[in-house]
C-alpha cells in the first residue's frame, strides 16, 4: 500500500478501517515502512449509522481509534469482524464521541443515492443534530462545483478521496487533496482539514462516477427527474429499482449562490488512459502494466505523469499516451456519464 502511494505521487494516505483490530494491528507491523518511505498514514475509518449512513472518521493516532473501538463496541456488533462496521447509533451521537477524543468526522459520499447523508436526510442538521461536521466527503461521481450552492456546506471543506481499500493503482489515489499543512504530520493533516486549508480537489470526472445520473439499478436505463418521479421509480423495463443521480440530488439542494471553492484537476488514472490508448479491455492487461512502468520508471511518479511532465517528454515513452494525456490536460475529453450503479466512460478528441 505504501510503495504504491508513493508511486502514485502521494505524500499521506488514509489507512481506513482504522476500527478492526487486525488492520491496526498491520498498521502498527507497517509503520517502519511508512517512516522509511516517508509517507504519512492518516489513521481512518468508514462506518455506517443506525439510519445507513455512511461517515469517514479522521484521527492523529491509531490508539484514539483503539479507544473509539471500546466506546462503540456497545453499539456495533460487527466491529471486529467488518472494515466499515455499522453502529446502532444516530450520527451526531456518534459524531459527539468523535469529536471527544479529538477526531473529525463528516459524511462519506455525500450525495450518493445509498448509505449516504443526502440519500437518508435533506440537510446536514437533520441528520447530525447540533453536532458540527468538520468536512463532507463528495465521492467519486461529483465534483466541489455539485456542492457549491448549498448554503449549508458553505463553510466546510470538501474532501475528494478514493475509497480505495487496496493498492491497484487505477484506485488508489484517482481521488486527493492538495492541503497547505504546518507539520506534514497526521496531526498537520487534521489541523488543515479543521481549518478549511484545501489548496486543490483532484479526482476523476464526476459523470466517470457510477452513481452521476439518475439510472435502474438493473438495467442501467437512464431517466430525468421528472420521468423517474412520475414512474415511481421503477424502470418500465424490468422493474428495477431508478436510483437518483448525484447531478439531479445536488440540484434539489442547489439554493444558494454559488461559494468559491478551491479549483478543481479533473484526472484520469493513468492505467485507464493507456487502457483506452492501447484498446484492452482492462488495465490489468499485461501490455498495459509493462507500458504503466515504463511511465514510473522514467519519471517517478504518477501524479507527475499526469500533471506536469512536458508532453514532448512523455512522447519519448509513448506518443499515443502522451498525445492522450495531452487531451486530457487540454480539456478534450468527452464523457458518456455513469448511473444506477455503472461507470461512466471517456473517449478523447
Ligand atoms: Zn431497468
Amino acid at each position: 500500500m505504501i510503495g504504491a502511494a508513493e508511486r502514485k505521487g502521494l505524500s499521506a494516505l488514509g489507512s481506513a478501517d482504522a476500527l478492526h483490530p487486525g488492520w491496526r494491528r498491520m498498521w502498527a507491523e507497517a509503520s517502519s515502512s511508512a517512516e522509511e518511505h516517508e509517507m504519512i498514514v492518516v489513521p481512518s475509518a468508514e462506518e455506517e449509522d443506525k439510519n445507513r449512513v455512511h461517515h469517514l472518521i479522521l484521527m492523529e493516532e491509531f490508539a484514539t481509534f483503539s479507544e473509539l473501538h471500546a466506546i462503540l463496541e456497545p453499539f456495533g456488533k460487527d466491529l471486529s469482524r467488518s472494515g466499515r462496521p455499522r453502529i446502532r447509533l444516530g450520527a451526531g451521537e456518534i459524531a459527539q464521541r468523535v469529536h471527544d477524543l479529538g477526531g473529525l468526522i463528516g459524511p462519506a459520499h455525500a450525495f450518493t443515492p445509498w448509505t449516504s447523508l443526502y440519500a437518508s436526510h435533506d440537510s446536514v442538521k437533520e441528520c447530525y443534530g447540533e453536532e458540527p461536521i468538520d468536512f463532507l466527503e463528495l465521492g467519486l461521481s461529483a465534483d466541489s462545483s455539485y456542492g457549491a450552492s448549498i448554503p449549508e456546506l458553505y463553510g466546510i471543506p470538501f474532501l475528494s478521496s478514493s475509497d480505495a481499500h487496496g493498492p491497484d493503482p487505477g484506485r488508489l489515489g484517482r481521488e486527493f487533496v492538495v492541503l497547505e499543512v504546518r507539520e506534514l504530520t497526521p496531526a498537520g493533516i487534521l489541523e488543515s482539514i479543521a481549518g478549511a486549508q484545501v489548496v486543490r480537489n483532484a479526482g476523476l470526472f464526476p459523470e466517470e462516477g457510477k452513481y452521476n445520473r439518475t439510472a435502474c439499478s438493473r438495467c442501467f436505463r437512464q431517466y430525468t427527474l421528472e420521468e423517474a418521479t412520475g414512474l415511481g421509480w421503477k424502470c418500465p423495463q424490468d422493474n428495477g429499482r431508478i436510483k437518483k443521480g448525484v447531478v439531479d440530488r445536488a440540484r434539489e439542494l442547489s439554493r444558494g449562490a454559488p461559494h468559491q471553492r478551491p479549483p478543481y484537476l479533473h484526472l484520469i488514472p493513468l492505467p485507464e488512459i493507456i487502457r483506452h490508448v492501447l484498446s484492452r479491455s482492462s488495465s490489468s492487461c499485461r501490455d498495459v502494466r509493462t507500458l504503466y512502468e515504463r511511465f514510473l520508471s522514467s519519471f517517478g511518479d504518477e501524479i507527475s505523469v499526469l500533471t506536469t511532465i512536458p508532453v514532448p517528454d512523455l512522447a519519448q515513452v509513448h506518443e499515443g499516451t502522451a498525445r492522450a494525456i495531452d487531451s486530457l490536460r487540454c480539456g478534450r475529453v468527452s464523457l458518456s456519464p455513469g448511473g444506477g450503479g455503472r461507470y461512466g466512460t471517456f473517449s478523447f478528441s
